[in-house]
C-alpha cells in the first residue's frame, strides 16, 4: 500500500505534458489556464483623457479667483476640435478626450459656474497635467499583459479585452469519461426495485470534474459483467482521462482490474494507505488515457477524487497550483482511531479548529455534505487529543502549490 503523497505523485507523473492550446473567446475564458505569453496590441488609455468631471483649462489660467469663458462641452465618447485660447475653458467629463490646448483639468467641485462663465475656487494654483490620464500610462504598446500559465480571472479578462483581444490561447479542457459500475445502480429519477440504489457517484464525479475545469461525460451504467465492462472501456478509452467508480476491491464482482488486464494496460498502483479510499487503482490504458479507478462507497469516491482526481485534471490544464490549500489547525474534538492507516476525516472549521463530523462511514453520503475540510489523522496515531495540531485540506480554497502530509 502506498502512502497518500507518494500515490499522488505517481498520479501526477502520468501527466507528461499539459494538453494542447486552443483558442477561446474571452467570454468563456474565466478560470482557464493561459497557454502563451499574451502581449498588448494597443496602448491604454488609447488617448489622453480626463480623470474627473470638471473643466479643461490651460494650466496657466488655473489661478484661484480667475474667471474663464466656457466655450463648449465635451462628454465621454466625443472629441472636441476646439482649441482652447487663453482665458477659455471647456466643460469636460470623466473619460472624455482632452481637447487641443488643454493642459489641466479642474474638478467641478472647485469652480463656481454662472452661465457662460466659470470662476476658479480651487484652494491653490492648478498644476500642469492635473487630472489628465495620459495615453499609454496604463499599458504601453507591446507590453507583456499576462504570462503563460496564468489562471485567468475577471481582472485579466478585462485587461485583455481593453487591449484589443477578443479571445486567447488556453489549455484544452481534459475530456473525462465517467463510468459507474454496479448491478445495483439505477439512473437518477428512476424507480428503484429491491436491492437497487441510485447512481449518485456518477453525478458527484461529473460535477467535481467540471468544477476542476474538465469536460465530463457520464457513460451508461455498467453492470457487473466482463462484456459490459469491455464495452464501456471501448468507449471510455477515447477520452483523456477515465474515472470509474466501484469494482476495484477484491470481491468476485469487482471486475475493473481483471478486465483491464485482459485489455492490456500499465498499472501504476493499486491501494493507498488511507481510509476511506484504500482500493484506489491507477494506471495508463493502451490508448494513452489516464485511468483512475475509485472505490464505490460514496464518501470513498469523493474523497479519493478530491485527493487524486482534482490535481490530475488541473495538472492536465497546465495549472501552476493544482492542489487545495493546506492549513495546520488544532483538532477541536478528540479523535479515536487505531494505528495503521491514515484517516481522511470530513469536517468543518469552527473558530480556527477542525471539527470532525460524527458519522465518518465511507458509505455515508451525509459525511460529504456541509463540510469545508478534510483532516488528516496520521497513520501511526491512536487516540488524537483535542488541541493537537493536524494538517487539513481546505475544500473551499484552491491554489495550493504542493501537497504534503508530513
Ligand atoms: P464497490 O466498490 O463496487 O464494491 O461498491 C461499494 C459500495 O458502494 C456498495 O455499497 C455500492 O452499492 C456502492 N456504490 C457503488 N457504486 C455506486 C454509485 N455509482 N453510486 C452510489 N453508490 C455506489
Ligand atoms: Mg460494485
Amino acid at each position: 500500500m502506498l502512502p497518500i503523497d507518494e500515490a499522488l505523485q505517481r498520479v501526477l507523473s502520468l501527466v507528461k505534458q499539459p494538453l494542447e492550446a486552443e483558442w477561446c473567446p474571452l467570454e468563456q475564458a474565466d478560470n482557464r489556464v493561459l497557454a502563451r505569453d499574451t502581449r498588448s496590441a494597443r496602448v491604454l488609455p488609447p488617448f489622453d483623457n480626463s480623470a474627473m468631471d470638471g473643466y479643461a483649462v490651460r494650466f496657466e489660467d488655473g489661478v484661484p479667483g480667475k474667471e474663464l469663458q466656457v466655450i463648449g462641452e465635451n462628454p465621454a465618447g466625443s472629441v472636441s476640435e476646439q482649441k482652447l485660447a487663453p482665458g477659455e475653458c471647456l466643460r469636460i467629463f470623466t473619460g472624455a478626450a482632452i481637447p487641443p490646448g488643454c493642459t489641466a483639468v479642474i474638478m467641478q467641485e472647485e469652480v463656481e459656474r454662472d452661465g457662460p462663465k466659470m470662476t476658479i475656487r480651487a484652494p491653490e494654483a492648478v498644476k500642469e497635467g492635473q487630472h489628465i490620464r495620459r495615453r499609454g500610462s496604463d499599458v504601453e504598446d507591446g507590453t507583456l499583459l499576462v504570462p503563460a500559465g496564468t489562471v485567468l480571472t475577471p481582472g485579466e479578462l478585462a485587461l485583455l479585452a481593453s487591449c484589443g483581444h477578443a479571445g486567447v490561447l488556453v489549455r484544452r479542457k481534459p475530456r473525462v469519461a465517467i463510468v459507474s459500475t454496479g448491478h445495483e445502480l439505477r439512473y437518477i429519477g428512476e424507480k428503484t426495485g429491491p436491492g437497487q440504489i441510485i447512481n449518485s457517484n456518477g453525478l458527484a464525479l461529473a460535477t467535481l470534474v467540471r468544477r476542476a475545469g474538465g469536460e465530463a461525460t457520464q457513460l451508461a451504467i455498467v453492470p457487473d459483467t466482463k462484456e459490459a465492462h469491455h464495452e464501456a472501456f471501448d468507449q471510455a478509452e477515447r477520452y483523456d482521462v477515465v474515472l470509474t467508480s466501484g469494482g476495484v476491491s477484491v470481491g468476485d464482482h469487482d471486475l475493473i482490474q481483471p478486465v483491464l488486464e485482459e485489455r492490456g494496460w500499465t498499472r501504476e498502483f493499486w491501494k493507498v494507505s488511507m481510509k476511506p479510499g484504500k482500493p484506489v487503482l491507477c494506471g495508463t490504458l493502451k490508448s494513452g488515457a489516464i485511468f483512475l479507478g475509485l472505490p464505490g462507497n460514496p464518501a470513498s469516491t469523493m474523497v479519493s477524487f478530491e485527493l487524486f482526481g482534482r490535481p490530475l485534471i488541473k495538472a492536465l490544464q497546465g495549472h501552476p497550483r493544482p492542489f487545495l490549500k493546506q492549513v495546520r489547525v488544532p483538532l477541536g474534538l478528540p479523535y479515536p482511531k487505531r494505528p495503521g492507516r491514515l484517516h481522511v476525516v470530513r469536517g468543518t472549521y469552527e473558530n480556527g479548529s477542525f471539527h470532525p463530523i460524527k458519522k465518518q462511514g465511507s458509505g455515508m453520503l451525509r459525511s460529504m455534505s456541509g463540510i469545508s475540510a478534510f483532516g488528516f489523522m496520521p497513520a501511526e496515531s491512536d487516540l488524537i487529543e483535542a488541541g493537537t495540531e493536524i494538517i487539513t485540506l481546505d475544500l473551499r480554497h484552491e491554489g495550493g502549490k504542493d501537497f504534503s502530509i508530513r
